[in-house]
């Protein structure tokens, strides 16, 4: 077994500058070891070096923000994550803004068709370009990979080939007006903070996933916003949200997922190691690391 770390530093699909180190700093905290000490054989992509896209040539669309970057990025990601994937790897991507799953999630579809997304995550990033208040396209990719909203063709790339019956989010807090429309019209599940709270954890995982893998027979791809933990275990990252999950919940989502043998590509989104002090920044790494350890099969006992 393979695991191929593909190092995202972009930060164009939002406005603070730091989430770019994340990579960087997530593999100096020794991930890649850390991955290689559970046994696995791990291959290090990147960091990738994207094409600069001058910010005179990519004024808005719309109000959308550096679209022509975060299409051309997203775009190189899908090529890399699509080719580790075909080769049977395991593609962990490390961000970077959350702009980055189009790329990611684009990558894994083509390759395994019928894959089922968990989305674990304070926001559902499923803003379309009528829906969205910030013009950031972190909080717009599940929209362009559902084919939902009008077609912005600077994304034409993007095929829709994600089903709304093979997504479910786990965590979310923090949902626009707009994005509440939509997930109710494409009736897409959605476990919120609330339904963490009322049945817990465990029994919350075991219903996101009869509901996007009832036969527990379909790919998985986990993309996990490490904003949907709460503030006070991960505090840097851009657009935190208090009441978020614990430590204990967001490490029960990861382990359950490797424990079902279906993994094939997972995503660790938004750290930004320049946000917070010295202190916060190495406890986020350290978590950001842990829940990928977890999802590649670290175990308590
Ligand atoms: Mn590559
Ligand atoms: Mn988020
Ligand atoms: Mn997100």
């Amino acid at each position: 077994k393979t695991a191929t770390i593909v190092g995202c530093p972009f930060s164009g699909g939002q406005p603070r500058p730091g989430v770019d180190k994340g990579p960087i700093h997530l593999v100096e905290a020794g991930l890649i070891d850390q991955i290689a000490e559970l046994g696995w054989k791990v291959n290090f992509d990147g960091h990738h070096q994207f094409e600069e896209v001058d910010a005179k040539v990519d004024p808005p669309i719309g109000i959308l923000k550096n679209p022509r970057l975060v299409s051309r990025v997203t775009e190189a990601v899908a090529q890399a994550v699509s080719s580790h994937a075909r080769k049977g790897e395991l593609p962990v991507t490390l961000g970077g803004d959350h702009s980055l799953a189009m790329g990611t999630i684009s990558g894994t579809l083509s390759v395994y068709p019928e894959t089922c997304v968990v989305w674990v995550d304070a926001h559902a990033d499923i803003n379309t370009a009528e829906s969205t208040g910030s013009g950031n396209i972190h909080g717009m990719p599940v929209s362009f990979l559902l084919g939902i909203g009008s077609k912005v063709p600077e994304f034409s790339w993007v095929k829709p080939l994600l089903k709304a019956e093979r997504l479910v989010y786990i965590g979310l807090r923090d949902v626009d007006a707009g994005e509440k429309r939509i997930l109710r019209e494409n009736n897409i599940k959605a476990f919120s903070m609330h339904e963490v709270d009322k049945y817990g954890i465990g029994k919350v995982v075991e219903m996101a996933l009869d509901h996007v893998n009832p036969n527990r027979d379909l790919p998985i791809h986990l993309s996990f916003d490490v904003d949907a933990l709460d503030p006070s275990v991960a505090p840097s990252t851009g657009t935190p949200v208090r009441g978020g999950l614990t430590f204990r919940e967001g490490h029960y989502i990861c382990e359950a997922i490797y424990e079902t043998g279906l993994l094939v590509a997972l995503d660790l989104m938004e750290v930004n190691p320049s946000l917070a002090d010295p202190a916060s920044v190495q406890q986020t790494l350290a978590v950001g690391c842990s829940l990928v350890r977890s999802a590649l099969g670290e175990t308590l006992l």
